[in-house]
């Protein structure tokens, strides 16, 4: 049975080559070049929109893991990356045309797939498809993503806040509760600051260097997610005021209101990831680090994530899909890739390669298990398809994988790689 993969992107690439390397047809769709996106330059399959980096390769790193996992999955996306690899220190960083021209051969060269240079409008009415388009979908698509998933369950925009290894928090200078005790009072760990704190940190907030935006991206902000070094440029006492108001809340050391706090909450079910709600910002990586460290209770803080404001198509996973990436509403319709939910180049692929082997899985009368989320791909499945009121795009970290502690980096490292060794041989 041939299936239908949309988008010749990394993650419909590799989901193409995993339909093939199972014994399956794929056909994949490609706009470019006849339609473009606004951050696409060549014709090629698989072209790197914007860095040249796959981030680390130290195995002890999970974007360095989650490459080891794929490279045992058989990716083709990791066998041309680690082909046209030009030196990078500890980062797997490619030469972008050679790596996106030899991905486009593989595929034109593999007797399996037959790639067409065509939008797709619509979503085949008949068949097992694979919705690989990424975060710049084509209008016309995402109308019809609209409409099949429920309109509040496709997002256009990333507004995504740090997130924090809960770990690497000072506790003694920060405090559970709820505002005005409604809810779990373990809701929310607020991090306090005094007047002369509030005044510093507003002052780097405002002169931070911040990320420079493209053409495309120059849209207004909703004002429900403006960067917070937008809203601190309204005023000394904007922030204060907003996301970071104490109003319903005492600290418990002196039995006193602060005069301003910042809130952390829960990204995982463990609580070994915590959020700073609010906090989505356009300031550079680096000075991400720099000004959330003047929080007290943060001056060590580990940054698992970091914010981010930026155009991406993406759908409400936890509502949407079940753990085969499939839309529970149709099941003949997988979604692969950045457009999941996940973030990033690698695990975009991974989340390829597991929609790929999932859609022949469905297409053969087989029952898809994702691997476990002791792997890098199985906790991104796991995060994906967990219930989630506030479901944002991730990238892979450890704070995902289960059983995870900084004093068990090694075994965790470990175990991945022999669950995903047997993940693969359940497939033979
Ligand atoms: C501007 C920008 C910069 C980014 N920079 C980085 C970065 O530096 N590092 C990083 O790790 N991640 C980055 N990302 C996030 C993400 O990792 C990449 O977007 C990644 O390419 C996603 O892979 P994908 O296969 O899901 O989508 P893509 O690689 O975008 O592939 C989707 C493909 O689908 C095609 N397509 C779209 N609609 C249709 C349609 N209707 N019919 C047929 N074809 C269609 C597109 O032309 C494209 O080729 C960036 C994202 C954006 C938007």
């Amino acid at each position: 049975m041939d299936i239908t993969v949309i988008g010749g992107g990394l993650a419909g690439v590799e989901a193409a080559h995993q339909i093939t390397r199972m014994g399956g047809q794929a056909t994949l769709l490609e706009m470019r070049p006849g339609a473009g996106t606004p951050a696409h330059r060549t014709s090629h399959l698989a072209e790197l929109v914007c860095s040249n980096s796959l981030k680390s390769l130290d195995l002890h790193n999970a974007h360095g893991l989650l490459k080891e996992e794929l490279r045992r999955m058989g990716s083709v996306i990791m066998d041309a990356a680690d082909g046209t690899a030009i030196p990078g220190g500890k980062a797997l960083v490619v030469d972008r045309d050679r790596f996106a021209a030899r991905l486009t051969q593989t595929v034109e060269n593999d007797p399996g797939i037959r790639l067409v240079r065509e939008e797709a409008l619509r979503i085949p009415e008949e068949g097992i498809v694979v919705v690989a388009s990424g975060p710049l979908t084509s209008e016309a698509l995402a109308e019809e993503l609209r409409a099949l998933t429920g309109a509040d369950n496709l997002a256009f925009f990333d507004a995504i806040s740090p997130i924090v290894d809960a770990a690497s928090i000072d506790h003694g200078k920060a405090f559970y509760a709820s505002r005005y005790m409604k809810g779990e009072a373990g809701d929310y760990l607020n991090c306090p600051l005094t007047r002369e704190e509030y005044d510093l940190f507003h002052e780097a907030l405002v002169s931070a260097e911040r990320v420079d935006l493209r053409e495309f991206e120059k849209t207004s902000y909703f004002e429900g997610c403006l960067p917070v070094e937008v809203l601190a440029e309204r005023g000394r006492k904007t922030l204060a005021f907003g996301p970071m108001k104490p109003v319903g809340l005492t600290d418990p050391r002196d039995g006193k209101r602060p005069y301003a706090v910042v809130q952390l909450r829960k990204e995982n079910a463990s609580g070994t990831m915590l959020n700073l709600v609010g906090f989505q910002t356009k300031m550079k990586y680096a000075e991400q680090e720099r000004v959330f460290r003047m929080i007290p209770a943060l001056k060590n803080a580990v940054f698992l994530r970091y914010g981010s404001i930026h155009r991406n198509t993406y759908i409400n996973a936890p509502l949407c899909l079940n753990d085969r990436l499939e839309l529970k509403a149709d099941r003949r319709v997988l979604f692969a890739g950045q457009i999941t939910g996940v973030e990033g180049y690698m695990e975009s692929t991974a989340m390829g390669l597991a929609a790929g082997i999932s859609a022949f899985m469905s297409a053969t009368g087989r029952e898809f298990c994702p691997p476990p989320p002791v792997t890098c791909i199985g906790a991104l499945i796991r995060y994906l398809t967990t219930e989630n009121r506030n479901f944002q795009p991730m990238n892979i970290n450890f704070g995902l994988i289960e059983g995870y502690s900084k004093k068990n980096k090694e075994a965790t490292v470990d175990r991945a790689l022999q669950e995903i060794e047997k993940w693969k041989n359940s497939f033979k």
